[in-house]
């Protein structure tokens, strides 16, 4: 028996789980790749209070570290089930707990076309804010319309020479706020109606091919590629202990306590709206101190 189970051994399952052990706990955390989380795919995180710059391996690391000297058990299992009455079942074994906090972070959604996660790193990234400095004078495109495509193109017209911005409607999702920023900028070109249909190169990026609705298909030579198209989260195993909305994220308030008692949520995995390693390690600290709270 467990005091505390945490699913997800990324910034929030690790802060999670540092609380909880500092209050006498016993906790086991569940993971089912590697310690971390999206993290560890940060080459510098400059945006964590205090800390001038470090990368996110070496961030995901130290906590890691910190919190198994703390006495944090680890187990690398998939979870395929939770229970209401706290049981956590897993590709290896069934697991009992007085409380269940789900923290499964959310991963950026691929294109599925090839060459990309053999390109991720050689010219392929998911996270501007993380890799945009690589791109300094270069030519990046951005694919997406979102929000974060939006920001993203943005950002890095102020690295990178030229941004090509590619979205396969006429129409933005994101905000009318950024869509007139983008518009502002010289070297900013938008590449509407079209689709990346091919990425090329030999053991890096060297372009991309696009087609338009009508089926024209065109090359353009690039060095970086940043894909923006949404995050998915994986939550369709816990929609009998969480509200999961229509994108798959855990709606909870402000204690990320879900609807069933005892069981809780952190970090990217649920509702709100600025994902980042600040916010994660926040989520974990509020969800361990209200499941100690509540425990029975
Ligand atoms: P998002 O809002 O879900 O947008 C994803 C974009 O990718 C959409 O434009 C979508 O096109 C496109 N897309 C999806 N699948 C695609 C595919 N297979 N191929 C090509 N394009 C595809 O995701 P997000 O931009 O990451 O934002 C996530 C959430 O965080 C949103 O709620 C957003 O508002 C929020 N956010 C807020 C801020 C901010 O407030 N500053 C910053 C970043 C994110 P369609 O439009 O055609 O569906």
């Amino acid at each position: 028996m467990y005091d505390i189970i945490i699913i997800g051994a990324g910034p929030a399952g690790m802060t999670a789980a540092l609380y909880a052990l500092r209050a006498n706990k016993k906790v086991l955390v569940f993971e089912a790749k590697s310690y971390g989380g999206q993290i560890v795919n940060a080459t510098k995180v400059e945006n964590y209070p205090a800390i001038d710059e470090i990368s996110g391996y070496d961030y995901a690391t130290n906590l890691y570290n910190q919190v198994k000297n703390m006495g944090a058990e680890f187990k690398f299992e998939t979870v395929e089930r939770v229970t209401e009455d706290k049981k956590v079942i897993t590709n290896n074994g069934e697991y009992q707990a007085k409380a269940v906090i789900i923290a499964t972070g959310a991963e950026n959604r691929k294109l599925n076309i090839d060459n990309e996660q053999e390109f991720v790193g050689k010219g392929i990234s998911y996270c501007a804010t993380c890799d945009g400095t690589f791109y300094k004078d270069k030519i990046v495109a951005v694919n997406g319309g979102g929000n974060t495509a939006l920001e993203d193109a943005i950002y890095l017209s102020d690295i990178a020479n030229k941004v090509y911005l590619i979205h396969r409607r006429e129409e933005f999702r994101g905000e009318q706020k950024y869509t007139d920023e983008l518009k502002s900028k010289s070297n900013i070109e938008f590449v509407l109606n079209s689709t990346i249909k091919t990425i090329n190169g030999s053991d890096k990026l060297e372009s991309i091919t696009v087609e338009d609705k009508d089926g024209n298909t065109k090359d353009i030579a690039i060095d970086g590629l940043f894909i923006a198209i949404g995050q998915e989260p994986k939550n369709q195993i816990f929609a009998n202990v969480a509200t999961v909305n229509d994108k798959g994220y855990i709606d909870a308030g402000e204690d990320l306590h879900t609807n069933i008692e005892g069981i809780y949520v952190a970090g990217d995995t649920r509702v709100k709206n600025l994902r980042q390693l600040t916010t994660a390690v926040s989520d974990g600290s509020v969800a361990a101190t209200q499941a100690i709270k509540e425990m029975k």
